[in-house]
């Protein structure tokens, strides 16, 4: 059964790679394969790990040059350690241009959809950012980076323990992480400046847009499980919610009982 879903998730990465949904496949080799998953370092040592040249090129080749310009952005990206969130058996795919297995059928996403996503939510410091879909910790690690107070919800409980404590080692201890369905948010701590969603659902969740607070963003791929979906930005100005195409993408589905 685990060798099947592994089986899965490679050939659909390779699918994904002929459609060109991780637009480009170059491999970027680290300088060492020194895992620091069981680092006690804070964010800002981790910048001399030994991996960042492959951080450097993953930031110009991957992202700035598909068009991410937000100083923020790039910078958070260049300072999070993303080895330390990827399994030990892909630590020399971890700034590889496409997204990798990290268990229980579940990935983390690409570094060009992160920064795409992240660039579209315009994060400023101390926003309350609401992530659903903590999977490995990176995206909520990269919120965090640029300063936002990240509230994270993860429904396999096994991956919302991993990285928690994944997240604590590696210096982002002020980060929230939920086990739960992320579907209904995170009522206690809204309303929240920036919402980002990690998983696909077929329609909007309604209690994402009432916990979204006025002139908040909200970044979410939408579509049928296993098919192309849309990645759209919601904007509440005024009440109203207005909205915009972010194009193609592919993500895993959003479960849970809903
Ligand atoms: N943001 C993640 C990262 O940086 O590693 C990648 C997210 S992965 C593409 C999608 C995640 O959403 C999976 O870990 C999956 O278990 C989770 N998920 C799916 N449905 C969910 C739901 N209803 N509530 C919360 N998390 C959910």
């Amino acid at each position: 059964m685990v060798k099947n879903t592994s089986v899965q998730i490679t050939l659909i990465l390779f699918i994904m790679s002929i459609l060109g949904l991780s637009a480009g496949c170059q491999q970027i080799s680290p300088e060492a394969t020194t895992d620091l998953s069981a680092s006690t370092s804070t964010p800002s040592q981790t910048l001399k790990d030994g991996f960042t040249n492959a951080r450097e090129n993953m930031v110009k080749l991957q992202i700035q040059a598909r068009g991410i310009q937000d100083a923020a952005v790039l910078e958070a990206m260049r300072k999070v350690p993303r080895h330390a969130f990827v399994p030990d058996k892909h630590l020399d795919q971890a700034y590889a241009d496409h997204p990798l297995p990290i268990g229980f059928g579940q990935t983390i996403s690409q570094p060009y959809i992160v920064a795409l996503m992240t660039e579209a939510l315009e994060v400023q410091p101390g926003d309350r950012v609401l992530e659903v879909g903590t999977g490995s910790g990176y995206q909520a690690a990269v919120l965090a980076e640029m300063q936002a107070e990240v509230y994270t919800v993860e429904i396999i409980p096994e991956l919302a323990d991993q990285a928690r404590e994944q997240l604590k080692q590696v210096g982002y201890t002020d980060v929230e992480v939920k086990n739960g369905d992320g579907y209904y948010g995170w009522e206690e701590n809204a309303p929240y400046e920036k919402i980002i969603v990690t998983a696909a659902p077929d329609h909007l969740p309604q209690p994402l847009i009432q916990q979204l607070k006025e002139g908040g963003r909200l970044v979410i791929p939408i579509g049928p499980i296993g098919a192309v979906q849309t990645l759209w930005l919601y904007e509440k100005i005024d009440g109203e919610i207005q909205t915009k195409n972010l194009g193609d993408v592919r993500f895993v589905p959003l479960t849970g009982e809903h």
